[in-house]
């Protein structure tokens, strides 16, 4: 077995018992990501030199005898949303490119302290504002699973790059599903933390009020181990909270035995797929085997989230974006005067569905239309809300399918951004909401008779700050799949390697 297919966990412990250093460890994944990577194209960036310092620096000090982190030599690769220090970071916009992060994230900063080791910064929808990982001035990032297929975004990259083996760990942006439904499309665990769980500070912000950073991992308990680095409170974020960061992975084997785990049957009537339907029913089966109680319970407000995202996240976005306007960042198109500088620089550096997330958020923020759209979506947040309150006074978690469907065709939904916006509509509730949520590959789906399988996840949503629990079920419910779905991954990443080299489809964005 190559190091890379060892699981972050198995490598960590190797590397803390002096087995491998953190440099094996990176050589093993880079040459995994020279591989398979001119087929999946998950990375705008990689960026082996200062992986190499960093891989040398947790080699030194595990040499020195001196503790390296939790992290000890793990690689991760780091959303393109993400500031690194000294590394270009695009949005993958055009209007960024060029532009260097003056200074670490508050979750890299916390990752680099525990010793995690930064491959390169992947591709995503520009400034997140996808479900496909199509909308990247940057080409398009392919499914492991199905190469002509999308794996899914805005965190699409990031969600690949752990798929096809190319890190183990990597972090993404979850403003209305972004780590979840990747992570559902490519078969792998990702985690959306509560709202003010992780500091926001050093990512670039779409919807403030919806934006969490949270990890992708191959195993539930891979991502417990990366969120208990980058959670707690940060004076930079005034939105993180002061409680104590639990140790995640400790309370992965806290017993589940008793739980009840409601079904929002306004979630169920949305799923499109029968595939995803039937996977879903039959994680239920083995939840409900775990000795959890599993019971049909209402959301009412459902049916409106995908309406209401569709302006809060669109206003709040129209108002983050004003700053790049060819003065402070990036790119400066040649202009006569200033407000043409503006004109020019925002029209050649913003690809489309960025344009149109500004038009609409800049409209429904507009004095004569301000009451109709955003005060009324605002309201019907705080009703959203209310219904999750509910539903949690009498059920310990809320259960779903992550997506109504599997991954997609590239091209499939790109010029329909009603259908694209579809494929949000069972994460939405949760960004709305503030609340947890976990993926957790469930089954597979084969929409296409002559395709491949692709993967389906299982939403796991908690109460605010109770990630515990939702990552103890998960973990529970992946023990219980885990010999059907881990030969499935490796199977999977072995074919990877003989299939051919695929062009980088850069769409015209403009
Ligand atoms: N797909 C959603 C959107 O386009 C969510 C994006 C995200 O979570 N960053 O806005």
């Amino acid at each position: 077995m190559e190091i890379w297919e060892l699981g972050a966990k198995n490598i960590r412990e190797q590397v803390l018992r002096k087995e491998i250093s953190a440099q094996e460890v990176l050589d093993s994944f880079l040459a995994r990501t020279a591989e398979v990577e001119p087929k999946i194209h998950a990375y705008i960036e990689l960026i082996e030199p200062q992986a190499r310092l960093d891989a040398a620096r947790v080699d030194a000090l595990i040499m020195r005898g001196e503790d390296p982190g939790p992290l000890a030599g793990l690689p991760v690769a780091l959303k393109d949303n993400l500031n690194l220090k000294g590394v270009q970071c695009t949005c993958a916009s055009r209007i960024l490119e060029g532009y260097i992060s003056p200074y670490d994230a508050t979750a890299v900063k916390k990752l680099r302290k525990a010793g995690a080791v930064f491959t390169g910064k992947t591709n995503c929808d520009e400034f997140a504002m996808g479900s496909s990982t199509e909308n990247s001035a940057f080409g398009v990032t392919r499914n492991p699973w199905d190469l002509q297929r999308v794996p899914g975004g805005s965190s699409g990259g990031s969600a690949a790059a752990v798929a096809a083996g190319m890190a183990p760990l990597s972090l993404g942006s979850d403003t209305g599903g972004s780590i979840r439904q990747p992570a559902s499309f490519t078969g792998v665990c990702g985690l959306k933390p509560t709202y003010g769980r992780v500091s926001r500070y050093g990512l670039v912000a779409f919807g403030s009020s919806l934006d969490q950073i949270g990890p992708f991992g191959n195993s539930v308990w891979d991502c417990a181990l990366a969120l208990e680095a980058i959670a707690g409170e940060d004076p930079r974020d005034g939105t993180t909270s002061k409680r104590p960061v639990p140790r995640y992975t400790e309370g992965l084997k806290r017993p589940v035995k008793g739980l009840v785990a409601g079904v929002p049957r306004e979630m169920m009537e949305l799923v499109t797929d029968p595939g995803v339907r039937r996977e879903f029913e039959r994680a239920l089966k083995i939840i409900s085997d775990l000795g959890v109680t599993v019971v049909e319970t209402s959301l009412p407000t459902t049916e409106y989230c995908l309406d209401v995202y569709y302006i809060i996240a669109p206003s709040e976005a129209s108002s983050n974006l004003a700053r790049f306007d060819g003065v402070r960042y990036g790119r400066r198109a040649k202009a006569r005067d200033l407000d043409e500088m503006y004109y020019e620089t925002r029209g050649q550096g913003f690809g489309i569905e960025v344009q149109r997330r500004i038009m609409l958020g800049t409209f429904a923020l507009s004095a004569g239309y301000y009451d109709a759209y955003y005060l009324r979506a605002a309201r019907i947040r705080t009703l959203v809300r209310r219904d999750f309150d509910k539903a949690f006074a009498a059920h310990d978690v809320l259960l779903s399918p992550t997506a109504p469907m599997v991954a997609f065709k590239i091209g499939e939904r790109v010029d329909d951004p009603l259908a694209m916006y579809a494929a949000d509509v069972l994460t939405v509730p949760v960004n709305l909401a503030g609340i947890p949520a976990l993926s957790v590959p469930c089954g597979f789906s084969r929409p296409d008779e002559s395709g491949p399988e692709l993967p389906c996840g299982l939403q796991i949503m908690g109460k605010p700050y109770d990630e515990e629990t939702v990552l103890a079920l998960g973990y529970a419910f992946e023990e219980a799949c885990s010999d059907w779905f881990v030969p499935k991954t490796a199977a999977m990443r072995k074919s990877l390697s003989s299939q051919e080299e695929c062009e980088v489809v850069v769409r015209d964005t403009i």
